[in-house]
């Protein structure tokens, strides 16, 4: 344990570690952001808030039972290093380590976990995971698994078709862009169970609206949403 910690502090003194956000280093026992970036960190506390302005969203296109997202994603905010890093710059390991802080904060105030059986990461299309090389909702569902110890099922719910990016589209637009895009391979195991279903961010909910679309087909399934960020303009 002393040589484990005496190693580290001597890679740490050779390669320094530095906040996301911030770029200051980071001390040992930090990670991804230091202390005052964590602390900041803009957090919408949905998951206390029952018809949340996520829950909002889906209102009247998919039933769902709960909805939350750990934090705000506001133009010109600091903050977007971190999804930027994530889904851009192979800093996979951003999604485990966000997602574990947010899961553990969500068991410790709330109920939001209590009922879940199944986490389901939105899936890439497979052109775009070879690129990619992750995916990166998959890698925010291990650090809610890792805390919440529930499964992850990346085998029922597949991606079908290769959408451009949405950024540049109008709310009608990326609606009709994403439609179809998803395919239930499996229902036998979502049966009767309640779903968590995971991305990085959500913006006007159409990726997410698609996804339940497609699983509610499943019988006596229940959906819930789960994202690290909400777009708030
Ligand atoms: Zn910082």
């Amino acid at each position: 344990m002393v040589i484990k910690k005496w190693i580290s502090s001597l890679l740490s003194l050779f390669f320094p570690r530095y906040c996301t956000v911030c770029k200051s280093v980071l001390l040992q026992q930090e990670d991804v952001l230091c202390l005052d970036c964590a602390v900041s960190l803009p957090r919408t506390q949905f998951h206390l808030q029952p018809d949340n302005a996520m829950e909002q969203l889906f209102w009247g296109k998919v039933e769902i039972r709960r909805a939350t997202s750990f934090f705000y994603y506001r133009k010109g905010s600091r903050y977007k290093q971190l999804l930027y890093q994530l889904k851009y710059k192979g800093r996979k390991e951003i999604g485990e380590s966000i997602a574990a802080t947010m899961t553990s904060e969500i068991i410790n105030t709330s109920h939001f976990f209590d009922s879940i059986d199944v986490i389901i990461p939105v899936p890439l299309h497979p052109d775009k995971l070879k690129l990619r090389g992750y995916n990166q909702s998959e890698w925010i569902a291990k650090g809610v698994s890792r805390i919440a110890s529930l499964p992850i099922n990346t085998k029922s719910l597949i991606r079908n078709k290769y959408t451009e990016t949405q950024t540049q589209k109008s709310v009608w637009d990326r609606q009709e862009n994403i439609k179809d895009v998803f395919q239930l391979v499996s229902s036998s195991e979502l049966c009767g169970k309640h779903v968590l279903l995971i991305d990085d961010v959500v913006t006007t909910g159409a990726t997410l609206t698609a996804c339940a679309t497609v699983l509610s087909a499943v019988p006596k399934v229940s959906i819930s949403f789960l994202t690290l960020a909400m777009v708030e303009y």
